[in-house]
């Protein structure tokens, strides 16, 4: 699309996480003489994003990389100048492990999130009974489902590959990356590859040949795991810099959207806050489902409420630093996911500074320890003094963990997790089409079409574009 360059185009965007920033900036790009308004409610703008310096670690509050397979945030960073400042993964220690009967087990070579690809890891693995591996090995001769409906994670695994290797491996793997239950969480909307799989081939097993690189993988690709010099925090500063920050109003948190037709002003439509409005032709609202839901409550009820359906889950993060030599049986790996099946009271345990470089000095070690989500929300009633103590318990149980922590931190992410429950995509498809009827007003964030940082980048740029079109066909 060519830049229009005349246009005085007035839109808001509300809510200044990656959502919002990359929105406005492909408006920067799209439209550069537009005026465009970023209303945040919290006094910085980044959203969950978060990287701060402490001690010389390098701690990342939520977020602390993103996938390359799903592209946008990778050309997002090098349109933005960042791509010098991209890391990779260590080569060394590409591995994860999960709890197994208190011990930690390296997860089979081969098996990424729920697909074998080695089956001779499969069938070595003591992660699963030898009925469990019987049961596994029967996948190719099960029937793939008839219809299209969607239904959730624990019913497709459990019907494809049975309940051990569910509860034991895929529960673990998938269910800590959205902090859900398994029981409810939507295949269609999480795993639509898997779905594909067994639709066009019958089977996750006997699908074709895998790419090499997933046969050498175990737990996730971590070849396509991609981070920044300095962190998350490098995304936000850039992006905060491209866009200007005479843009940015934070500490506004945004009550309602209305038609703004009878103003004097003109624009399309008013924004307003406690103490402030805006009058702007076009609005994209990127904050979280529940919020988006009240600023439409009076202008479009039926939308409001099926975004007010959406459930978020809330998790803690743990971050811990600490001396090498204070960890008794160091793992060779990126880190554990703990089954809820092992009742433990953790769901991930990540080596921070095993994954990328810099994020702690030589000797130390950075942990964070995940804590909570959808099927152990109660964990979070504890205070953090508890949770830090919750955290080192189960480490000095599982990788001998010993002594005081050079530093603790308790990092808590209340109702930040959207929750795609099964029909999700259906409850989406009907949001789309409630907004498709409001020209001018997009919808972009975390809730709708993927939850990690490169879909949440993917549907700000959409929107962005979106708001362009209509613009400019309105003259
Ligand atoms: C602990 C954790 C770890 C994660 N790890 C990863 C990872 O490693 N890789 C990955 O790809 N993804 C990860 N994610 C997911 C990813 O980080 C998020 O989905 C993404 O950053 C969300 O961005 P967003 O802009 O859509 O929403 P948010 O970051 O939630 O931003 C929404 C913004 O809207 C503001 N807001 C809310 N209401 C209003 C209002 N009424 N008016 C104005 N402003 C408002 C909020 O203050 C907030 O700043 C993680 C998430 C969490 C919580």
């Amino acid at each position: 699309m060519d830049p229009m360059t005349n246009s005085q185009a007035r839109i808001a965007i509300i809510g200044g996480g990656i959502s919002g920033l990359t929105a406005a900036h492909r408006l920067r790009e799209l439209l550069p003489s537009a005026h465009l308004t970023i209303l945040e409610a919290a006094p910085r703008p980044g959203g969950v994003l978060c990287t701060e310096r402490r001690d010389g670690f390098l701690v990342e509050r939520a977020a602390d990389m993103f996938t390359s397979k799903d592209p946008w945030a990778l050309h997002l960073c090098r349109r933005i100048g960042l791509e010098s400042e991209l890391v990779g993964a260590n080569e060394a220690g590409r591995k994860a492990f999960i709890v197994h009967r208190g011990e930690l087990v390296e997860v089979p070579q081969g098996f990424v999130l729920m697909r074998p690809t080695q089956l001779s890891a499969m069938l070595t693995t003591p992660l699963l009974s030898p009925l469990g591996k019987l049961r596994l090995m029967m996948e190719p001769l099960k029937r793939a489902k008839k219809d299209e409906s969607d239904e959730s994670l624990a019913s497709f695994v459990r019907r494809r590959m049975g309940q051990e290797t569910f509860e034991r491996i895929v529960q673990p793997l998938v269910g800590g990356i959205y902090t859900a239950d398994p029981e409810r969480l939507s295949m269609a909307a999480t795993m639509p590859s898997f779905v594909e799989m067994e639709r066009r081939h019958g089977s996750l097993i006997r699908a074709p040949q895998a790419t090499r690189s997933e046969k050498d993988a175990s737990g996730a690709r971590y070849g396509m795991f991609v981070s920044l010099r300095e962190g998350m925090q490098q995304l936000v500063d850039r992006l905060v810099e491209r866009i200007g920050q005479d843009a940015f109003v934070c500490n506004a948190g945004v009550q309602s959207v209305q038609p703004a037709n009878d103003h004097e002003d003109g624009g399309r439509w008013r924004v307003r806050t406690m103490d402030d409005e805006w009058n702007v032709d076009a609005v994209i609202v990127t904050c979280r489902a529940p919020h988006a839901a009240q600023l439409f409550a009076e202008l479009q009820p039926a939308l409001s409420d099926q975004l007010r359906a959406i459930e978020y889950a809330s998790t803690a993060v743990v971050v811990m630093a600490v001396d090498d030599d204070q960890i008794g049986r160091p793992v060779q790996g990126f880190g554990f996911v703990a089954p809820l099946v092992e009742q433990r009271k953790i769901l991930a345990t990540s080596f921070a500074s095993a994954k990328f470089p810099g994020r702690a000095p030589y000797g130390k070690t950075l942990v964070r320890v995940f804590i909570g989500g959808a099927c152990q929300s109660e964990l979070l009633e504890h205070d953090d003094h508890q949770l830090i103590e919750i955290a080192r318990h189960e480490l000095r149980e599982l990788i001998g963990l010993a002594g005081d922590p050079l530093f603790a931190e308790v990092v808590r992410w209340n109702e930040a997790m959207p929750q795609y429950h099964v029909g999700h995509l259906d409850r989406v498809a009907a949001i789309e089409r409630s907004v498709a009827s409001l020209p001018g007003l997009e919808l972009a964030g975390n809730a709708y079409r993927g939850v990690g940082i490169p879909f949440c980048i993917r549907s700000a740029e959409q929107a962005a574009e979106n708001v362009a079109d209509v613009l400019c066909a309105s003259g």
